[in-house]
């Protein structure tokens, strides 16, 4: 999956990697390709393409040249050799988990995760035995604990939703490489402009594209990249998938045939092939569009979300506010290593009020729009204990610091001092 803007630059590759002029029409911009089959030369080439003999397009769930450009793209920017995109960042997760693990096997996870993979965790491990082993803290020693000789992969997020902790992935991966065990990010929080996590060592970098990527909250989808370096082969056949052959594909072994890509090709047979959720053109295309200026961007949001973490944190109504780029901040020393630029722009704070006045506060705002997105260009609110992290107790809100209290902001790119303008007036109604 060699993209031509190899050697260049972080914006260059986001404005370049993985789409050319169309070689038919010069069409500057990558076409959008509303087909579901392409017409095959011959019955040989067909049979080919369909034993994964040969590569080349033949329905649009397994893959499409704009979602193609996509994957090539977003594998560039994350230094992976290939990706796949799929319909959402839920779906990435899910394809992740169920392409490593059969039922009976294990992964640590990450007790801080966004409430919508701990919800999935926590229903494939009851109906599916797939057995999250929750890290009891966040350093590499508490994951490391957690490992039992079922653990197939240790997961965790770059930045944490919601509450913007950084997570020290080169101890995490050095976990992972003593234990041969691949390791997962969900990269969503940072992006590639912020954090690469497989210069880190991660093996595996999942997205949802919904968020920072597309950037403009248009279009729902996710993507999984394959840093290309994990030996499946080195594992006694612990990923049964990925290194043993499979029958209805002539005997096809994916280490063999792919040894670069091999769980990027897993993920396309069994994710996309079998299970489904593949991503439309359309929504490729806008997000392709949307990382255009992710770097743009992800430094505006940065240096917004600062101002307000700030401004909020000498407040009389505010209790704390979790924001790891303010000095004396829980973390502040692992934010400074990973992202000197600011660790995104969603955090947490917490009102002096209670829950009450958490309401009253997000009810109240009139610029910043009470919804449950991320990471667009507008500026965002939501109470995360009755919404996104309402399945959670009382003691796993705690730990996630999505307590009653606590309000989530996902700050945009207006001009700051209109943001902090909203967030005044929304703070003087409670007294
Ligand atoms: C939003 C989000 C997801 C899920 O993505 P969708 O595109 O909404 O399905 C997964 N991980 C993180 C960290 C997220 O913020």
């Amino acid at each position: 999956m060699a993209t031509e803007t190899r050697t260049h630059r972080f914006a260059t590759q986001s404005v370049h990697a993985g789409a050319s002029p169309d070689p038919s029409t010069g069409a500057r911009v990558q076409p959008i390709y509303f087909t579901n089959g392409f017409v095959f030369d011959s019955t040989e080439q067909a049979a080919d393409i369909f034993a994964m003999r040969k590569t080349g397009f033949s329905y649009s769930r397994g893959s499409n040249p704009t979602v193609a450009a996509l994957e090539r793209r977003v594998a560039a920017l994350e230094g992976a050799k290939a990706a796949v995109a799929v319909s959402s960042g839920q779906s990435a997760v899910l394809l992740v988990l169920m392409t490593l693990m059969q039922s009976g096997d294990a992964y640590v996870a990450s007790p801080r995760l966004f409430g919508g993979s701990l919800g999935l965790m926590r229903r494939l491990d009851g109906r599916y035995d797939l057995k999250p082993q929750f890290a009891k803290g966040l350093t590499p020693a508490d994951f490391e604990a957690q490992i039992t000789p079922q653990t197939k992969a240790i997961v965790c997020e770059s930045i944490v939703n919601p509450c913007a902790t950084v997570m020290d992935l080169v101890g995490i991966s050095e976990v992972a490489r003593r234990h041969n065990l691949p390791l997962v990010v969900d990269n969503t929080l940072a992006s590639p402009a912020l954090i690469r996590p497989i210069e880190y060592g991660a093996d595996i970098v999942v997205h949802s594209t919904s968020k920072f990527l597309g950037g403009s909250g248009q279009t729902i989808g996710g993507i999984i990249c394959d840093a290309g370096r994990f030996d499946w082969t080195a594992t006694g056949g612990r990923y049964n998938l990925i290194t043993e052959p499979w029958s209805d594909y002539d005997g096809l072994v994916i280490t063999e045939r792919f040894p670069e890509i091999s769980f990027a090709v897993a993920c396309r047979l069994f994710g996309l092939r079998d299970l489904g959720p593949g991503l439309s053109p359309m929504n490729a295309f806008l997000t392709l569009t949307g990382i255009e200026t992710l770097p743009l961007r992800m430094a505006r949001h940065c240096s917004n979300a600062r101002t307000v973490a700030a401004h909020l944190k000498d407040h009389p109504a505010v209790e704390w506010v979790s924001y790891p780029a303010l000095p004396g901040q829980p973390g502040e020393s692992m934010a400074a290593c990973y992202v000197p630029q600011g660790p995104g722009s969603i955090f947490t704070f917490a009102l002096k009020g209670g829950e009450a006045a958490a309401k009253t506060f997000i009810t109240s705002l009139e610029l910043i729009s009470h919804l449950v997105n991320i990471g667009e260009i507008k500026s965002l609110a939501i109470h995360p204990a009755t919404t996104t992290h309402r399945q959670l107790g009382d003691a796993d809100k705690a730990a996630a610091m999505v307590g009653p209290e606590t309000v989530r902001l996902s700050i945009g790119l207006e001009n700051v001092e209109d943001l902090i303008a909203d967030i005044d007036q929304a703070l003087a109604k409670l007294s």
